[in-house]
């Protein structure tokens, strides 16, 4: 947070200066998963923040040498109450970036999906 302000005072033409306590970053930031995830926000201003956080890093990261991989996200169903959440999904926040996969399409996503009782997945493609 303190950085993305910064970034963002920067820009605006301000002279900025960051005060960290830590010799080097140990904080959430360095520790987090590096999931870049906006489907996880519901519909409205979280995810129209989300989005703008995920075009914010893709700027960023690669000028900062981070690795960034647009491989998109799974959720995977192996019961009908699970399938019948993920298409609840897709019916009512009207996303384009996001479909139902049968088990067959999942598995093409992702050599890790274990397809042994697979009924279907979500697929998002942010
Ligand atoms: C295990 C884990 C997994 C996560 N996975 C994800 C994920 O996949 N995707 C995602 O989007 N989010 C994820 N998160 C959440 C995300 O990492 C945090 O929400 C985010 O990094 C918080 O950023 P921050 O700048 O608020 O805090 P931090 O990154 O913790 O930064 C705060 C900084 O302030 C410094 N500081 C504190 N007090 C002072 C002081 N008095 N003076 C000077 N400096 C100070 C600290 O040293 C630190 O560097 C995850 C979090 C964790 C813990």
């Amino acid at each position: 947070m303190g950085l993305a302000h910064a970034l963002a005072a920067a820009k605006r033409g301000l002279k900025v200066v960051v005060f960290e306590r830590n010799l080097y970053a140990v904080g959430a930031s360095i520790r987090n998963f590096g999931m870049i995830w906006p489907v996880g926000q519901p519909a409205g201003i979280l995810y129209e923040r989300a989005l703008r956080a995920r075009e914010i890093w893709t700027e960023v990261a690669p000028q900062a040498g981070i690795a960034l991989d647009p491989c998109g996200s799974l959720h995977l169903a192996y019961r009908a109450d699970e399938m019948d959440v993920l298409q609840e999904f897709v019916e009512t926040q009207g996303r384009d970036s996001v479909r139902l996969l049968d088990a067959a399409e999942a598995a093409e996503k992702s050599p890790a999906v274990v397809t042994k009782g697979l009924l279907g997945a979500l697929w998002s493609e942010q």
